[in-house]
């Protein structure tokens, strides 16, 4: 079954990357919800949380990591920003391979769903 994330780290679909590495990907979302808003996501194709094995538990840290870098370049670490994993449909995941937002650049709502 293709997935689009997959595609995207594969170089196989186009996707704004701004950051790479061996295990992870970051890219602009198609459909912004933020002046910035990047996803982070697996190169191995994990589709939520609910299946993230143990061992693949340090990735997540990764891709936190890796956020708070980008929200550093994208000057808006001081006013602040949001992380946000979606995890299944309640969550309001749509795409099946686990990813991270990354939104900020204007007064984000306090609403949590
Ligand atoms: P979620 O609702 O957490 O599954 O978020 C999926 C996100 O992926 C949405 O914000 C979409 O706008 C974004 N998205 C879907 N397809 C693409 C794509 N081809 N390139 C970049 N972002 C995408
Ligand atoms: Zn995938």
């Amino acid at each position: 079954m293709e997935c689009v994330f997959c595609e995207i780290a594969a170089g196989n679909i186009p996707g704004d990357i701004v950051y790479q590495d061996e295990t992870i990907v970051a890219f602009r979302d198609i459909s912004p919800a933020a002046p910035t808003h990047i996803l982070i996501i697996p190169r191995k194709h994990i589709t939520s949380l609910n299946n993230l094995p143990e061992t693949d538990m340090p990735l997540i840290g990764h891709i936190i990591s890796i956020a708070s870098k980008l929200a550093v370049e994208a000057g808006i670490s001081e006013k602040g920003y949001r992380l946000v994993f979606n995890c299944g449909e309640e969550g309001g995941q749509v795409v099946s391979h686990l990813h991270l937002h990354l939104l900020g650049g204007r007064k984000l709502s306090d609403a949590l769903g």
